[in-house]
């Protein structure tokens, strides 16, 4: 049991003050009261906003931050760039970088990862012994730095439609989607704790066909959260037309897929038709705008899909950019490109975006700091050289991932101004350059 006091509690489309939390032993809120002065004992807390959640990220992705922007290309491209890092991991590697960017997220702001992750096996495609080495290395990696973790586990059974896996995706596959849901079950067993549980990925309609999908889609209980990658690229769009004269929304709608149980990921090249479909449809689209700008992606119809009544999360991806603010704000920056137009997410919809929305995809809470929810907050520094002068319900749009101070998760302060709580002399970057002189070893 803990008690925290807010000076200033920023929620989507409200603002209290001295606002006193008290959570239960599992660090979960309890009661909270607004307009209250704080107790001697309290934790006591300056401008707080909800945790941040990161719907989408593959950890081992940002060891390529910084070395591929001389390379040109596209998509495909730094697809072959991704793959060469991910042959060099092995579960004490993965560790480690797990350990470090999950680091780098949680003094940033994020309380919560769902981690995509579909390095099974060893590069031959065989097992680990003892089993589940590399799953259970994420986990240890959260675990041991604190930031509540969803880990995604990823079902990737094609290298793309019609054809056989590549040599160097032989360690994503589990031979078929009964192969993968026996080893989803048994990972079930050993994996989960306090903050740590298992939700469920299909890759995309590249590595799944519409049967082995809805093979999963059935067997999978309704309160496990699953996560598919959809028309991130138009030629995603075209093979998948091609194979089953339909889009990949389509496919999805044919199994009947699309309901609040599904986050789609990118949603970035939707028909009309297909934005049809996701509207009424209720599940939620995670976004990743700093990854599909690095990535050319181009600019997913999120302001559209928002007005539809969709969901639209947020996720880091690739791990090029690590700061939930910069994420949550791509989404107006590239409406407002786009269309030409300012506001079109007002700021309580970008926190509602970072926060609730986030949370609600990865199967944690579906309320923002109600009673029951976890205790998951990030103070901000209303007064840096970034953020003076900000209105606080607009802070969202002026703060970076530096102007976090301390992050709380389960009622406990995990980071504060850039480090770990726990961690003694250990930094995220002392942990990211341990890490990368790991896999330069590999
Ligand atoms: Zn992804």
């Amino acid at each position: 049991m803990a008690f925290l006091h807010c000076a200033v509690l920023v929620r989507p489309g409200s603002v209290a003050e001295r606002v006193r939390i008290e959570t239960d032993a599992a660090g979960r809120i309890a009661r909270i009261h607004e307009g209250v002065e704080p107790v001697t004992g309290d934790l006591r807390l300056g401008t707080v906003l909800p945790g941040f959640a990161n719907a989408h990220s593959h950890a081992f992705h940002r060891l390529l931050r910084g070395t591929t922007h001389a390379d040109g290309g596209d998509f495909w491209q730094w697809r072959d760039s991704m793959y060469r890092v991910a042959e060099l991991l092995d579960p004490a590697l993965m560790f480690l970088v797990a350990r470090a960017v999950f680091a780098e997220m949680l003094v940033c702001g994020y309380t919560a990862v769902g981690e995509f992750h579909y390095l099974h096996h060893h590069s031959d495609g065989s097992p680990y012994a003892p089993a589940h080495g590399m799953e259970l290395a994420i986990a240890d990696a959260a675990r041991e730095v604190g930031i509540r973790l969803v880990l995604l586990d990823t079902c990737y059974l094609d290298g793309a439609i019609g054809q056989p896996l590549s040599a160097v995706q032989r360690r994503f596959g589990d031979g078929s989607a009964a192969g993968w849901l026996e080893r989803w079950h048994a990972l079930r067993e050993v994996i989960e704790s306090d903050r740590v549980t298992l939700g469920a990925a299909i890759h995309s309609v590249r590595a799944v066909t519409p049967t082995a999908m809805a093979e999963i889609w059935r067997a999978l209980g309704a309160g496990i959260p699953l996560h598919i990658h959809v028309s991130e690229q138009p030629q995603e769009n075209a093979d998948c037309l091609a194979a089953y004269g339909k889009t990949p929304v389509g496919v999805l709608a044919g199994i009947g897929m699309l309901d609040a149980r599904l986050s789609i990921v990118h949603a970035t090249n939707l028909t009309p038709a297909d934005r049809g479909l996701v509207s009424a449809s209720g599940c939620t689209v995670v976004m990743c705008p700093t990854t599909e700008a690095d990535l050319g992606d181009g600019i997913g119809p999120a302001f559209e899909l928002a007005s539809g009544g969709t969901p639209i999360a947020v996720g880091s991806d690739q791990n090029a950019v690590i700061d939930p603010l910069l994420e949550i704000r791509g989404l107006e920056a590239g409406e407002r490109l786009a269309s030409g137009r300012r506001g079109r997410f007002m700021p309580a919809a970008l926190l509602e975006a970072g926060s609730v929305s986030g949370y609600a995809s990865l199967g944690i809470s579906h309320s923002v700091l109600a009673p029951g929810d976890p205790c998951d907050l990030v103070e901000l520094d209303p007064a840096s050289v970034r953020t003076i002068g900000s209105t606080v319900s607009q802070l969202i749009l002026t703060a970076t991932a530096t102007d976090v101070r301390r992050v709380i998760v389960g009622g406990a302060v995990v980071a504060d101004s850039g480090r770990l709580a726990n961690a003694g002399t250990r930094h995220p970057e002392d942990l990211l350059a341990e890490a990368m002189a790991a896999l330069a070893d590999a």
